[in-house]
């Protein structure tokens, strides 16, 4: 399992929409780009918002761009915490109890009760990284770090369960953790972690091969994949052997 995958560590930020971008800033105001971002075309807006909960404020929450369709608050449960509400995590749904946070900027401000949430962990890849570790999109899986701080008595060593998988074309390998998540396990942006082998379910197939080696074998019991076997694959004695143990060739 050699696919190393760089952190990418997420602070409290939002995508807003055309529509509320006005109300804050100002009609027809762009997004103006502070810092790119790993994923493709994504980046951190130099304009911030000031968050007004119901216990507590955060006086400049940034924008990433570009807008969106749809408006997303995302904060740590900490966040959530200091702020005085109870956002659900990893799906659209009202803050319970009739809560409430306010958006400020410079032109106005919003209050909103939905489109906040605490964001599930996942990992950014493509189908061809996806494929080399053996993962489907949607799929859950455990994330470990790659190495530790010079001494590993200092360092907060998690492994991570219920990571999930998102696969799309354009996606650069990256797993995404908010601060809480980062902190607690050590992580910055930039850290490596792997897929934890064990994790990863038993669907998967390799792609299909003409020849079947006793390597090939190796891999697909490696990665928990299945290799299909196709009309006239030539398979090695040795691979022969070795799948039979594993119950590893579909036809
Ligand atoms: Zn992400």
């Amino acid at each position: 399992m050699s696919v190393l995958i760089p952190v990418g560590v997420s602070n409290r930020h939002m995508h807003l929409t055309r529509e509320v971008l006005d109300t804050l800033f100002g009609r027809g105001i762009e997004l103006e780009v502070y810092r790119y971002l790993r994923q493709r075309g994504e980046f951190a807006s130099k304009q911030t918002v000031e968050m007004i909960g119901p216990r507590n404020r955060f006086s400049a929450v940034r924008i990433l761009g570009p807008l969106r369709d749809r408006m997303q608050v995302e904060v740590s449960r900490s966040d959530a915490v200091f702020l005085g509400i109870f956002p659900p995590m990893g799906k659209f749904a009202s803050l319970p109890d009739g809560e409430s946070l306010e958006l400020k900027g410079p032109n106005g401000s919003i209050k909103i009760a939905e489109n906040i949430m605490v964001s599930r962990r996942h990992l950014h890849l493509n189908q061809a990284d996806a494929d080399e570790i053996g993962v489907r999109d949607q799929d859950s899986v455990y994330v470990a770090p790659v190495k530790m701080t010079a001494d590993p008595a200092e360092s907060r060593i998690c492994i991570m369960g219920n990571v999930l998988v998102r696969v799309q074309e354009n996606f650069i390998k990256e797993l995404h953790l908010d601060t809480d998540e980062g902190n607690a396990c050590g992580l910055r942006s930039g850290d490596m972690v792997y897929v934890v082998p064990s994790s990863i379910g038993y669907y998967a197939e390799m792609p299909s091969k003409k020849l079947v080696t006793e390597h090939d074998v190796r891999q697909a019991v490696l990665r928990k994949q299945k290799i299909r076997l196709l009309k006239g694959t030539i398979i090695t004695p040795a691979a022969k052997d070795l799948a039979k143990s594993y119950n590893i060739f579909v036809e």
